[in-house]
C-alpha cells in the first residue's frame, strides 16, 4: 500500500503492552507510568486480527514492541499466532534482553525471525543508572541466548546522548564487531520538542523514506511516531483504522504531545 506521498508502507511496529521492567531515565518517570486498564489493551486475537489486516492491504514486516514485549504474559504464543500469517516475510521484536535468556529459544521456535535488543552501555553500574536498576549481566546472557536460539541477525540499539563516537557508543560498537552484532546508534529523542534525527545503522528517522505504520497496546494505529494522530481499531475496525492513519501520514514528523516511547514503542 502506498501513502499520499508515494511512499510505500510495508512495516507495522506493534506494541503489546505499555508495561515494562526497566525504567529508563530517557524513556519513563522514576515513578512509573500511568498504565492501561487490562480492558484497554488488544487481546492476542485482536492483534493477529488487526494484523491479518494489515497483511492483506501490504504490510510485509512486523516488529513487537512495548513496553517490554517480554513482560506480556504468553508472548510466546502471540509469536506463533502471528508467525502463522502468511505473507510476513520478517518477525522481529524490538526488548531490552532482560528476559531474554529465559525466552530465546521458545520465541525462536514460535517463529520469530531476530532481535534487536536495547544496550547503552556496557558499564555495569551505568547501565544500573540509566535503566533506574537493571543488571546488565541479564542482557549480556540473554544476547547470547539469543545468539545460541538462531535469531538472526542480533542488533543493538545504542541510544546516545550526542554522538557515535561517545565512549559507551565506541564501546558498544567494539563489542558487537567482535560478538557477530550489529549496533545501531540513536540519538536521544523529544517527542514533544520534535527532536528526531535519523538512526545511525538503521532505517528510522527519515521521513522520505518512511514505510511504516504503529499500533498502539490500546489499539490504535499511528501513522507518525512524530505526531499525535491515531485511530482506534476498536472504533473503526482494522481495515478503516489502518487506511485512515495510512491517509493521514504527513510527509515529515512534527510534535507528538500526547504519546510517549513507552507506549509507542520508540
Ligand atoms: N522495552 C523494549 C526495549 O527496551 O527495547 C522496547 C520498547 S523501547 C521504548 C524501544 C526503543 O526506544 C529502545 O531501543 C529505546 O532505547 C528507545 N527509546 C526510548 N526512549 C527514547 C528516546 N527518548 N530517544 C530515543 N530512543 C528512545
Amino acid at each position: 500500500m502506498y501513502d499520499s506521498f508515494d511512499r510505500r508502507i510495508n512495516y507495522l511496529r506493534i506494541s503489546v503492552t505499555d508495561r515494562c521492567n526497566l525504567r529508563c531515565i530517557y524513556c519513563m518517570p522514576e515513578e512509573g507510568i500511568k498504565t492501561l486498564q487490562h480492558s484497554e489493551i488488544l487481546t492476542f486475537e485482536e492483534i493477529a486480527e488487526v494484523t491479518r489486516v494489515a497483511v492483506k492491504m501490504g504490510i510485509n514486516k512486523v516488529r513487537i514492541t512495548g513496553g517490554e514485549p517480554l513482560v506480556r504474559k504468553g508472548i510466546v504464543d502471540l509469536v506463533a499466532m502471528l508467525s502463522a500469517i502468511h505473507g510476513i516475510e520478517d518477525l522481529s521484536m524490538t526488548t531490552n534482553g532482560i528476559l531474554l535468556a529465559k525466552y530465546a529459544t521458545q520465541l525462536r521456535e514460535a517463529g520469530l525471525n531476530r532481535v534487536n535488543i536495547s544496550l547503552d552501555t556496557l558499564d555495569a553500574d551505568k547501565y544500573k543508572v540509566l535503566t533506574r536498576g537493571g543488571e546488565l549481566m541479564q542482557v549480556l546472557t540473554g544476547i547470547r541466548a539469543a545468539k545460541d536460539a538462531g535469531l538472526h541477525p542480533v542488533k543493538i540499539n545504542c541510544v546516545v546522548q550526542q554522538s557515535s563516537e561517545e565512549p559507551d557508543a565506541v564501546m558498544i560498537a567494539e563489542f558487537c564487531r567482535l560478538n557477530g552484532l550489529e549496533a545501531r546508534f540513536i540519538h536521544q529523542m523529544n517527542l514533544t520538542e520534535g527532536h528526531f534525527s535519523v538512526v545511525e545503522g538503521g532505517s528510522g528517522g527519515d521521513c522520505s523514506s518512511c514505510n511504516r505504520l504503529r499500533l498502539t497496546a490500546n489499539g490504535r494505529v499511528l501513522p507518525c511516531l512524530f505526531g499525535d494522530q491515531e485511530f482506534d481499531v476498536r472504533e473503526h475496525g482494522a481495515e478503516r483504522a489502518i487506511r485512515m492513519a495510512l491517509e493521514n501520514k504527513p510527509a515529515c514528523g512534527s510534535v507528538n504531545l500526547t504519546g510517549e516511547f513507552y507506549n509507542i514503542g520508540g
